[in-house]
């Protein structure tokens, strides 16, 4: 075998489960222990600074110097006694990572003293040396400011001996250069727009916060096998192999018991996370060989989507120690169930009510129809630009696979609240024609059973499940950050029209209920085509949904030209997310990106071919090549079988001949289907290495992810499909890499 796999093979085969010391105590001991919660702040900030900072969270307001740099004492006070040395603005650039640069708590005074320090200056404010961060243009290299500005309404939090205060990323000229910036000015924008229409029906209501509950799927490879992949080590993904003979048709893995390494890795990553206050809920097998999912308790978007980013992080780093490899990557292996990260997101007052929750009077139930119809009707407005915010590279795998939502955006409500729509539609149609002034609505048994329906539709992208959105089309690498930002977006947009046409009725003599009634029968008929009930995998669907017109884009170059229309560029100013230079910046990032990974892979993937599999190949075929050698000499009658009896009277004949290649004639064949596909491989990658140089030529960011798109990515399967061809015929013991059956089972 080669020594490589052979060495990772073994040292996979000989591990065994990390024991690591975990706390014994409950969990809800050590919950948020390493948290500037605040229950710490109460302890170490006087109680006049507490009011003015809470207030300040709650208003969204800014926080004034004295008050910074009490809390700055207070938060260095408080990680010094735990041992902490250093402290770093902690932010999300666009490269989809967190970005940390580390100070030491330190400082030397004039007169030479060395003391530890940290005021409100370096906690409000600082400029990291961020140059090579995509900035889309925005920040040219020259001028490389950049500053990070603490996002006060995110609690900082301990990582290591390290003090991480969550911040956003912005360019000198105030520009957006990060996922955070702009997502809080979505949720303000959300909170702008809903407060309003919440006080239709209730006039308490001060403050609407969106809230998210992502469920993060993950596969899990041994690291030494994982190290011996260079296309898993440089790409996060297989670029070859074939299926294994045990994949996923038996369904076994799902819900099945955990393996016991895993198991502890588990444990392990979740008591880590408590610390950090991230509510961690289930963990369970997925679908696929060694796929997983964990998910938390909802939260507020904000701190929900830094509660991701760091646990990606978190699962990272502590899959070290138990000599495992996480990949985030939507789609590791061809052929085994790609990775998503369901976004569960809902509306809810300060107040305490869910505006997704069906509730149980008429009057709350209006509330409830408002929200929902709402939130349908901005998906079908903007569905285009949903789609856009779950492009990417990794993504395009999973879409439309038939395993994960397809790529055609559609919102399933399930029967019950169908039949509401349907009945709400109707009869409010019928009372109108009937000509009466006031309007009784038989909404007032919207069952509330809906958060048991089971016949939950797992095949939409975008399914409303009892009482919460599910939005399953986003990846499982992304920072939900992206599709957050767009949803609570275009929904303020929506909410912001909704009162605008309810106030324009009621100025003509309506009441406020007739009013909210009527727009909402509109929209649910403006929307109706972008419902639907049925299998989104099917092929049924796919001309349904030509036929009603809703696009299926199915690249992400394509998907991305959404966010560049008229119609994306004023939604974004409305709103007040983005300016078009923002926009248009975040579009080429983005296009970017994309190239570049495609990029990568193709490298990789020529690598691999020319230098691992056609040797292979080769190495086989030579051995192959000498044994029809010998055969040939065993088989030529005047040498080997001279003098020597032959009862078979054909198998005689044929040695008489010296027809060794009717005895040989398998190997022949394999020698042949060797040559041709090394062959369409060294031609494709060729071919492939050549796009590759006429796209990096092309200056247009947009023009050259098209040209990685549809000329180098086509080349991809080609290659695969001779190389893993290959892979089942020559010998396992020559093979370079580890093959999926031994990637994919952690014993
Ligand atoms: P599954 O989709 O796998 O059945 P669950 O229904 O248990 O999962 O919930 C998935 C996620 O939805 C969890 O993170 C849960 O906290 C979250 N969730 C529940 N209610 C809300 C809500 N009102 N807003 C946002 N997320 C929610
Ligand atoms: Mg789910």
């Amino acid at each position: 075998m080669s020594s490589i796999r052979f060495k990772a093979l073994q040292e996979a085969i000989s591990r065994q489960p990390v024991d690591v010391e975990l706390p014994s105590n409950k969990v809800s001991e050590f919950f948020g222990t390493n948290v500037f919660s605040y229950e710490v702040m109460q302890k170490y900030l006087s109680e006049g600074v507490l009011k003015t900072l809470k207030a300040a969270i709650e208003n969204n307001m800014p926080i004034d110097r004295p008050t910074a740099d009490e809390v700055a004492i207070a938060m260095k006070t408080w990680a010094l006694e735990k041992g902490v040395t250093h402290y770093t603005h902690w932010f999300q650039p666009l490269t989809g990572a967190t970005a940390e640069k580390h100070d030491v708590f330190l400082d030397v005074s004039p007169d030479g003293k060395v003391m530890e320090k940290f005021s409100g200056g370096q906690l409000v404010q600082q400029e990291p040396d961020a140059s090579s961060f995509p900035s889309g243009g925005i920040r040219s290299t020259f001028e490389a400011r950049g500053y990070t500005g603490w996002d006060p309404s995110s609690p900082a939090f301990i990582f290591g001996k390290t003090l991480c205060i969550p911040t956003i990323y912005i360019s000198y000229t105030g520009e957006a250069l990060d996922y955070k910036t702009p997502l809080l000015k979505a949720l303000h924008a959300l909170n702008n727009a809903a407060v309003p229409v919440c006080n239709y029906f209730d006039k308490n209501v001060k403050k609407v916060v969106a809230t998210l509950g992502w469920e993060q799927e993950y596969f899990l490879v041994d690291e030494a096998m994982f190290n011996v992949r260079p296309d898993l080590v440089h790409s996060g993904r297989a670029l070859f192999g074939a299926n294994p003979a045990k994949g996923q048709q038996l369904e076994d893995h799902y819900f099945g018991s955990i393996p016991e390494r895993v198991n502890e890795y588990m444990r392990d990553f979740e008591t880590e996370s408590y610390k950090l206050g991230i509510p961690l809920k289930t963990r369970h097998n997925e679908v696929a060989p060694n796929q997983y999912e964990v998910a938390p308790i909802f939260e507020e978007v904000n701190i929900a989507v830094d509660h991701n980013q760091l646990l990606m992080d978190l699962m990272d780093k502590i899959a070290r120690r138990h000599h495992l490899k996480v990949l985030f990557y939507e789609k590791p292996f061809a052929g085994v169930n790609g990775s998503g990260k369901h976004n569960n997101w809902s509306m809810a007052t300060d107040t305490g009510v869910n505006l997704l929750s069906p509730g149980k009077t008429p009057d709350s139930n209006l509330q409830f129809l408002t929200f929902f119809v709402n939130t349908i009707k901005a998906v079908h407005d903007y569905s285009d630009i949903l789609r856009a915010s779950i492009a990417s590279a990794g993504n395009e795998h999973r879409l439309g696979a038939n395993e994960a939502p397809p790529a055609i955006i559609s919102v399933f409500i399930g029967e019950q609240l169908t039949k509401v729509l349907d009945g709400f539609e109707k009869k409010v149609k019928a009372e109108k024609s009937s000509g009466k002034k006031s309007l009784k609505l038989d909404i007032g048994h919207i069952p509330e059973l809906m958060l048991d329906n089971t016949d939950r539709n797992r095949t939409s992208p975008f399914a409303f499940t009892g009482n919460k959105f599910e939005f399953r089309a986003v990846g499982s690498s992304a920072n939900c950050a992206q599709s957050m930002l767009v949803l609570n977006t275009i929904v303020a947009e929506q909410l912001t029209r909704f009162k605008k046409d309810v106030d324009a009725l009621v100025n003509k003599s309506t009441t406020t209920e007739e009013a909210i009634v009527q727009v909402l029968r509109s929209y649910i008929t403006a929307s109706a085509n972008i419902r639907f009930e049925g299998n989104n995998y099917s092929e049924e669907w796919v001309k349904e949904a030509a036929r009603r017109g809703l696009p299926n884009v199915q690249t992400t170059p394509q998907a991305l030209e959404a966010l560049l229309t008229d119609k994306a560029l004023k939604l974004f100013e409305n709103q007040g997310i983005f300016t078009k230079r923002e926009q248009h910046a975040r579009h080429e990032i983005q296009a970017e990106m994309y190239t570049k990974k495609i990029q990568i892979e193709s490298r990789i993937m020529a690598d691999m071919a020319l230098t691992q599999i056609i040797p292979a190949a080769l190495k086989y075929q030579n051995m192959v090549i000498d044994n029809v050698r010998g055969i040939k000499e065993i088989f030529t009658p005047s040498r080997a079988f001279a003098g020597v009896e032959v009862k078979d009277k054909a198998l005689a004949e044929s040695m008489n001949d010296g027809r060794y290649e009717d005895i040989a004639d398998s190997q022949i064949a394999m020698i042949k289907e060797i040559s041709e596909r090394v062959s369409i491989i060294r031609n494709r990658t060729e071919q492939m290495i050549e796009e590759r140089k006429k796209a990096n030529k092309i200056e247009d960011t947009t023009d050259k992810a098209y040209a990685y798109c549809d000329k180098v990515k086509p080349c991809f399967d080609e290659i695969r499909y001779h190389a893993d061809k290959l892979e089942l015929l020559i010998d396992d013991s020559i093979w370079p890499f580890p093959k999926y059956r031994e990637l994919l089972f952690i014993k």
